[in-house]
């Protein structure tokens, strides 16, 4: 067992904490205000290969996988989790791709994204499915060699901004009475979001990871190429889905275990600083206490996501490998969730207060426990392997 980062890894972890410090710091309390998806943040990104991480070389990445990606978005999001979201972006609606794509669809998405010349966006969530997307309604009929696409996706993060969408939908082929029920029905499309009957219906107000807009999508009558099916194969969009998610969920992780390094970082400086009682709090043992179980929690939650994201890299993110996956996106966000409220706590009124930045890192974290998978949702996942002897302790 060797906990030491390779030196790929390293450096790719010092290229993110640069752009970090250097672009990323000094917009995130502006993003959060304005809401506007920030283009210079994302050049950034691409301009130092980031953006590329997980798109394996053949398609025009750097291969360097998961736990680069991990690394990667740790680092942004010790100072902005949206800009977090915007890397983890690279991955999710590329995945379906690189997982059970044909050549021409991986070439054409592993290029366009890795490259930062095109964005994606994941669309799975509906109006009445999310948890249980495996019974989402978005139709696709088979017209000749065509499709034609028609439902509603909700909450699609980077929606605004995407050039193509990842469409889950229920196919319904040619002559037949009805769709096929169930996530066997399911099929996975490439979506350009310049067809005509694509809408972005609107914008979400919400709480936080305010950076990167989250869209309400509306597809009426949005015709697709049958070359525009991933794989080839209807019946497979949900297992790429799942695919995608659990291998996506470590970087989720990262996003909050970022965010808590980040939260308690400012939180203990600011603790040496401000005096009560004629001291620096941060001599008062309740305080140091508190900083001491922040940082319990960041380091186990640090291990479970590199150990999470290394597996993804061996190839272990099948359902039968899944529950490591949940455990580490449920404790890691669950950090981000516990360590920012106790950072905000140390701050006192101040942590408030706008003037700093832990409120948002707070309503930012608040949203990791929800997307890809709530945290009920991963438990589903963890008991289950347990009681089918998946996740064993012999
Ligand atoms: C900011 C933001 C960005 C998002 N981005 C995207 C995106 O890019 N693409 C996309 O497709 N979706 C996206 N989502 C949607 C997100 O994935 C869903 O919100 C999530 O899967 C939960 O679905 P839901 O909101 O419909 O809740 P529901 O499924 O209605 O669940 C409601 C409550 O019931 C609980 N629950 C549901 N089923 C079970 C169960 N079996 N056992 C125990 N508890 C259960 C849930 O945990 C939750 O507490 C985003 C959401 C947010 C907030």
């Amino acid at each position: 067992m060797d906990f030491e980062l390779s030196e790929s890894h390293r450096l790719i972890q010092q290229t993110a904490r640069r752009v970090s410090k250097d672009v990323i710091a000094p917009r995130a309390a502006e993003l959060d205000i304005t809401g506007e998806y920030p283009q210079d943040i994302f050049q950034a990104f691409a301009d130092t290969g980031l953006t590329g991480l997980t798109i394996p070389t053949e398609y025009g990445g750097s291969g360097a996988g998961m736990l680069a990606l991990a690394l990667a978005v740790e680092e942004v999001a010790k100072y902005c989790c949206a800009s977090g979201l915007m890397l983890l972006l690279s991955a999710l609606p590329t995945q379906p791709v690189m997982i059970g794509g044909d050549e021409k669809q991986k070439q054409w998405i592993g290029k366009g994204i890795a490259s930062g010349e095109i964005k994606g966006a994941f669309c799975l969530t509906e109006p009445n499915h999310g948890s249980d997307a495996g019974n989402l309604e978005t139709s696709a009929k088979k017209d000749g060699d065509d499709y034609i696409i028609n439902g509603e996706k909700m909450y699609i993060s980077g929606g605004t901004v995407a050039d193509y969408i990842i469409c889950f939908a229920r196919t319904q082929t040619n002559g037949a009475s009805s769709a096929v029920a169930g996530p066997k029905g399911i099929a996975a499309f490439i979506v350009e979001t310049n067809s005509p009957g694509f809408k972005v219906a609107g914008q979400d107000r919400k709480m936080g990871v305010r950076g990167v807009p989250t869209a309400d999508i509306v597809l009426e009558d949005v015709r697709v190429p049958r070359e525009n099916l991933i794989g080839g194969a209807e019946g497979q969009g949900f297992n790429h889905a799942m695919m995608t998610l659990n291998s996506c969920r470590p970087v989720v992780g990262a996003r909050g275990v970022g965010l808590a390094e980040g939260a308690m970082t400012y939180a203990l400086e600011f603790a040496r600083q401000r005096e009560a009682f004629g001291k620096p709090i941060a001599e008062l043992q309740a305080i140091q206490f508190m900083f001491a179980e922040m940082a319990i929690a960041i380091e186990a939650a640090r291990l479970l996501v590199y150990q999470g994201a290394w597996r993804v890299d061996q190839g272990l993110y099948s359902r039968e490998h899944a529950a490591y996956l949940s455990i580490a996106k449920a404790f890691a966000t669950e950090t981000a969730v516990k360590v920012s409220s106790d950072a905000l706590q140390v701050l006192g009124a101040q942590g408030y207060m706008m003037d700093h930045p832990l409120e948002r890192h707070y309503r930012d974290a608040r949203q990791l426990m929800i997307v890809e998978g709530t945290s009920q949702v991963q438990r589903v996942v963890i008991a289950r392997a347990l009681l089918e002897r998946e996740l064993v302790y012999p």
